[in-house]
């Protein structure tokens, strides 16, 4: 359920009119209902009521400020990837205890900078990592708390790019060496087990996957209490999918029952990094056609938005609804909606029918809230689109539409070409 609904022929966001956004703000825009990402994340926590837990949005999939700060005033914590990421969500008000802090790659510098912020824990995804994790902590003279991020070997159904909890992906620690890794870091000095760690994917439509990742991980946690390692945390990750299309991904309650059901018996605080679920359908882009081309064998309609803005479609050939914002096409279309960018794969809509949409309308691409703004770029020096946030009747801009200056900030000439 979410708030970008028709009243007569006009898509409103909440009580505004999209149109009205768009004349003001101008586009490309993204276009956040506050109401709807305040629903998701309450239905969410409250799928979890009866168990404690702690839901730390992850911040990749939305990152603007205004965005973390509403779940932050419900009580969220974050999950995060990177220092950037830590650097927003502190600025945005986060309790560093509520913050935990994934990925592959990180940094000396970024671990500093989170022991020194004092976050909850690092969920730690190779054998390497722990030694260095042990080290900088004692550098610093902090101890890191951690999980280790597992990878159960289970297939999440989903596009393969965002399937993470496969053996051959490069996620997290096999089971196979779990157990080892424990016991090497339970002798470190300067680290603190904290909890075991999981996430198997983004996009889930099931509830099957994420109950069997658990079943593996209470054998893990099982043998660790045999060994004297007790856990405070179960972080399950993220990855309940939404409806683009025709999917039916179980609802938060559904899942939060399954899971609840799974864990009743550990005695361990849950954690969730939600992004998708929160925020995708919380969001969307809206974007003017500036030409339409037809020919015979196809009809394209060239838009103001490109693959640079919304990249999920080129990127993963995903589906993104599209709609207008004031309805008064003529019937409707097979057609491509493509961007002004030098790609044949700069599409946002390939070979669907669609309203007929004429020079200058406007059109909203739905369930853009996630992984929509966050993966843009500036390819083709394109300024980067401005993000509005609805409330009610209000709306304000969230993040200024980039300026030519933007694109060139921090570039110079060499000396002998100046
Ligand atoms: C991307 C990611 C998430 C969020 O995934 P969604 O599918 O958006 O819920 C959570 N945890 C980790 C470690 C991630 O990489």
């Amino acid at each position: 359920m979410h708030y970008f609904q028709y009243r007569d022929n006009e898509l409103y966001a909440e009580d505004v009119p999209v149109r009205e956004i768009a004349a003001k703000v101008g586009t490309p825009v993204y276009v956040y209902s506050q109401t709807t990402l305040e629903r998701h994340f309450k239905a969410f926590t409250e799928a979890f009521s009866g168990a404690p837990h702690t839901i730390c949005y992850s911040v990749k999939a939305n990152s603007n400020q205004a965005v973390l700060k509403t779940f932050i005033k419900m009580g969220g914590g974050v999950d995060i990837v990177s220092g950037g990421e830590l650097s927003r969500a502190l600025k945005a008000g986060v309790d560093p205890k509520k913050v935990v802090y994934s990925g592959v790659g990180k940094r000396d510098d970024e671990i500093e900078y989170a022991l020194n912020t004092g976050i909850l824990m690092f969920n730690v995804e190779s054998e390497q990592e722990i030694d260095r994790l042990n080290e900088v902590a004692g550098r610093v003279g902090k101890k890191a708390g951690i999980a280790i991020r597992v990878n159960p070997d289970v297939d999440p159904q989903t596009h393969p790019y965002i399937t993470t909890g496969l053996k051959k992906a490069k996620f997290g620690i096999t089971m196979e060496h779990a157990v080892a890794e424990y016991k090497r870091a339970s002798e470190m000095p300067n680290l603190e087990i904290l909890g075991i760690d999981c996430h198997i994917g983004s996009q889930l439509t099931k509830v099957e996957p994420f109950v069997d990742s658990i079943k593996k991980l209470k054998e893990l946690i099982t043998e660790l209490r045999g060994m004297g390692i007790e856990l405070k945390y179960l972080d399950l990750g993220g990855g309940l999918g939404i409806q683009y299309d025709a999917e039916a991904p179980p609802l938060p309650a559904d899942y939060g029952k399954a899971i609840k059901e799974e864990t009743k018996d550990l005695g361990l605080h849950l954690i969730f990094e939600p992004g998708r679920n929160i925020a995708g359908n919380a969001g969307i882009l809206v974007a003017k056609t500036l030409f339409t081309k037809e020919r015979d064998e196809k009809h394209f309609i060239v838009i103001d938005a490109a693959m640079n803005d919304l990249a999920r479609p080129s990127l993963y050939g995903s589906f993104h609804g599209v709609q207008p914002v004031v309805k008064d096409q003529d019937g409707l279309i097979g057609a491509d909606i493509v961007g002004p960018i030098c790609e044949t794969g700069d599409f946002l809509v390939k070979d669907r029918q669609i309203p007929m949409f004429k020079q200058n309308d406007l059109m909203a691409f739905m369930s853009a809230g996630a992984y929509g703004f966050t993966m843009s770029s500036n390819y083709n020096s394109r300024p980067r689109a401005a993000e509005v946030m609805v409330n009610g009747d209000k709306f304000e801009v969230i993040r200024e539409r980039e300026s030519v200056e933007d694109l060139v900030r921090g570039e110079s000439l060499p000396s002998w070409l100046a």
